[in-house]
């Protein structure tokens, strides 16, 4: 089953910008995953073909059309065979985990609606099933990079992707923790050497120091991690000592 990500958006031609590259550009190619874009203009009534209105009650600003909104949505989801989840772009979100990567990435894929302006009338979320989701606590200007880190982040899950060399679960997050630190050559740069351990051969006393290294880097850059997911206290990877 292929991925089917299709992006709603009032700047198509920004797409696949950098999906279009490496690990996400080949699976594309490869047809691992599909894009389809739909500009949400296409979807406005009135001879101006107007997506966007002033905020009622007042205030700086545009806001998106929940009858252009709802009109670009269905034509999506009247076609759309595999009743694929459609998610909103907007800092007002729930923000956007690892774990829901993951659900998305092992779906069918995803109908994404990108914000412009002050974003969406509020009245698209009650009426139709559209899922809020934010990339992180601050403000971009439009919806279109947050889509597609969204894409990045589920395609290079999708089987075949990463090859069989990094199956992705040791990375940040998918344990509840920051991944370890990683070294390569040259052994010592500007005088910093990589730590001995890890070249000590001894697999079981490089995965408990990595371990521990993952419990101490999280303890210390997000300790809302260890709160949420009681990391620090996670059994070491099998092979550890
Ligand atoms: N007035 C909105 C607010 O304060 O919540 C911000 C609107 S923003 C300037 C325009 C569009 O950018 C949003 O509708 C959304 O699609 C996108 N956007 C901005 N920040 C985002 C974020 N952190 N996550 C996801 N989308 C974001």
């Amino acid at each position: 089953m292929t991925f089917a990500a299709t992006v709603l958006t009032l700047y198509p031609e920004v797409f696949p910008g950098p999906l279009g590259f490496s690990l996400a550009g080949r699976a594309l190619d490869a047809g691992t995953w599909s894009l389809e874009t739909k500009n949400i203009r296409d979807f406005a009534t009135d001879k101006h073909r107007s997506v966007d209105d002033t905020p009622a009650g007042g205030g700086a600003g545009m806001v998106l059309k929940p009858d252009v909104l709802a009109a670009a949505l269905d034509h999506v989801a009247d076609r759309d065979l595999q009743r694929r989840p459609m998610l909103a772009m907007t800092p007002r979100g729930a923000p956007l985990t690892q774990a829901r990567v993951r659900e998305l990435a092992a779906g069918p894929g995803a109908i994404i609606l990108c914000g412009r302006f002050e974003g969406f009338d509020e009245r698209i979320f009650e009426a139709r099933p559209v899922e809020p989701v934010s990339i992180g606590d601050y403000v971009l200007s439009g919806g279109e990079l947050g889509a597609m880190v969204l894409l990045d982040a589920c395609v290079r899950l999708l089987p075949g992707v990463m090859g069989s060399a990094s199956s992705g679960e040791e990375e940040s997050f998918e344990t509840g923790l920051l991944e370890y630190p990683h070294y390569t050559r040259p052994l010592i740069w500007e005088g910093r050497t990589i730590p001995e351990v890890l070249r000590s051969g001894d697999h079981a006393k490089i995965a408990a120091w990595r371990h521990e290294q993952a419990v101490n880097d999280t303890r210390l850059r997000r300790p809302d991690l260890i709160e949420r997911h009681g990391g620090a206290s996670q059994a070491p990877p099998s092979g550890a000592r």
